[in-house]
């Protein structure tokens, strides 16, 4: 069947759960064909193998007819890991999407339906940056639920025990990861949809000497940081000007926030305390400040020295930010009030409701640009259509991590990363912020078009792996060839960017790392 045939059929099926489960289908049967679909018509087909749709298949996951197609892994056989690793059919994996199936996406628990989540994900690396789908792995790690539901539903696959906590969690993490880099000692390991608590505690206790990341926590700081720098060109102030207050202070707050501090420490000369002082955060009981009690440990470097705030209007009124940042998942919580205060105190506000799905936003585009007279520079987490004033269109520019995270992660597979450093993500965040013109900024585009992500993938993975390996964190592959050679090249192709090129998997499947 032609690709075109192909496309027909999927478009033909009424729901999207029907196209997510064609297409799961075609991946297990006729590869070469949805790989082919997934890089040729990436915009079109993304949105049913991953977000939204898998949203839906995460929460039917034991109710639908699918084979599962990541490695499960549960509490309690965890002397068996190795063995099942070195028994799966593919043997030269360097990428793993991991999760534990706590908070996926904005849904919560969904037990052993997290699933789904790793094995869309992992999809990106191959859709976004090329990543060979023969080197990745999706795995689910089976801790239990808490999701009473799923406990009492007789269709339900996983373990039926409460999650486990503390020490004996961390003992199941822990087997995984020893077995997992017994088995390939150079995979890259992602972290995806643990909960927050988790998130952190995992990725503190891994990143020095293990090559793994957060795309929760860091692929979310790096592609707003991107996000950020880009409005500032239009606006032409300095980061080191900035105040940034964030509406919600979880993962993707606290992880943007650490990062921009960095930012400002690393390019701006100060000190990590003065540079976290230009970050602020309101959580569900109001501003996060030095008079709160029992902070959880990822609010306390932001817990400064000011006044208390209980709303967010008071909050805008009283500290006048230069940005606000919505990670909260609390829909409308951006009001006309609060949009209004921002218009008036900067001359072009930024405002990012980066909560997903569209339902969660804090505000939508039209409430920000009307109630900005069109003023607003914006970002959001789900996407918007643009508008038309005076005859300019303006667009809502999607802060979308995959922008990030599968070049990153196929720059640590070419250079064998031992670690992925917050430098790394900063310098992904400052190279994206400059990869869209002055006048394409001025109409909302922060960040390239989505249909040239393999493009830009190209150019981030040729810089991130380039700068792995001046700074000792990966090593310069074997075959790579630092001057370029004979092969004709596009003009101003790096030898990084040929080599990145030359390293892409091609369909029909013929090219392998
Ligand atoms: P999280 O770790 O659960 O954090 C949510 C935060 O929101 C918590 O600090 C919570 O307060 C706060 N919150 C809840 N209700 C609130 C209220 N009424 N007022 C003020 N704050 C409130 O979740 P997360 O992982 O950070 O994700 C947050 C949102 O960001 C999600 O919708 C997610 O889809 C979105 N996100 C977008 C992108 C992207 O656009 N690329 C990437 C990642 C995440 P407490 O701490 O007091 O509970
Ligand atoms: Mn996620």
């Amino acid at each position: 069947m032609s690709v075109a045939s192909t496309l027909e059929d999927i478009r033909s099926k009424e729901h999207d759960i029907d196209k997510y489960l064609y297409l799961r289908d075609l991946q297990r049967q006729r590869e070469p064909e949805f790989y082919s679909l997934l890089v040729q018509h990436t915009e079109e087909i993304l949105p049913y193998v991953y977000t939204p749709t898998v949203g839906e298949a995460c929460q039917r996951y034991h109710h639908l007819p699918l084979v599962p197609r990541g490695l499960y892994l549960e509490a309690g056989s965890e002397n068996e890991f190795l063995e099942r690793m070195r028994a799966w059919p593919l043997q030269d994996v360097r990428v793993v999407v991991v999760t534990d199936g706590e908070r996926i996406l904005g849904l919560g628990d969904l037990g052993t339906g997290g699933m789904g989540i790793a094995e869309g994900k992992i999809l990106l690396y191959t859709a976004a940056a090329g990543v060979d789908p023969r080197v990745c792995l999706p795995v689910f790690l089976d801790v239990g639920t808490n999701n009473e539901s799923l406990l009492q539903d007789p269709m339900y696959k996983g373990l039926r025990q409460h999650r486990l906590r503390g020490a004996a969690y961390h003992e199941v993490v822990a087997s995984f990861m020893t077995a997992l880099r017994q088995w390939q000692p150079h995979v890259l390991v992602q972290f995806e949809d643990f909960a927050n608590h988790n998130a952190f505690e995992l990725l503190n206790e891994y990143r020095s000497h293990a090559c793994v990341f957060n795309d929760d926590i860091q692929g979310t700081a790096c592609i707003t940081l991107a996000g950020l720098l880009s409005a500032l060109r239009a606006t032409g102030k300095s980061l080191a000007e900035q105040r940034i207050l964030f509406y919600g202070a979880g993962e993707a707050g606290t992880g943007i926030a650490e990062l921009i501090a960095i930012a400002l420490e690393r390019r701006h000369g100060m000190t990590r305390d003065q540079a976290r002082k230009h970050c602020l955060f309101m959580d569900s009981k109001g501003l996060v400040c030095a008079s709160r009690t029992n902070l959880q440990p990822h609010k306390l470097p932001f817990a400064h020295d000011l006044p208390f705030q209980r709303g967010l209007l008071d909050a805008v009124k009283t500290f006048r930010p230069t940005a606000l940042i919505g990670v909260s998942a609390v829909k409308d919580a951006f009001t006309p009030d609060v949009i209004q205060a921002m218009s008036s105190i900067n001359e072009r506000p930024i405002i990012f409701p980066l909560s997903n799905p569209t339902s969660k936003a804090e505000c939508t585009f039209e409430e920000a640009f009307s109630g900005s007279a069109g003023s607003v520079l914006f970002a959001s987490g789900s996407p918007f259509s643009p508008i038309t004033s005076n005859g300019v269109t303006h667009h809502a520019a999607q802060a979308n991590n995959a922008y990030v995270f599968p070049a990153i992660g196929f720059a640590a597979v070419l250079t064998r990363a031992s670690t992925i450093s917050d430098n790394v993500f900063l310098a992904a965040a400052e190279m994206l912020s400059h990869m869209t013109t002055l006048e394409e900024l001025d109409r909302g585009i922060l960040f390239p078009r989505f249909s040239a992500i393999q493009a830009v993938s190209v150019s981030l993975t040729a810089a991130v792996a380039e700068q792995m390996v001046r700074a000792g964190e990966g090593m310069p592959p074997d075959d790579f060839d630092p001057v370029l050679s004979d092969v004709p090249q596009p003009a101003g192709t790096s030898a990084w960017e040929a080599y990145v090129r030359s390293k892409m998997f091609k369909v029909p499947l013929h090219s392998k790392l």
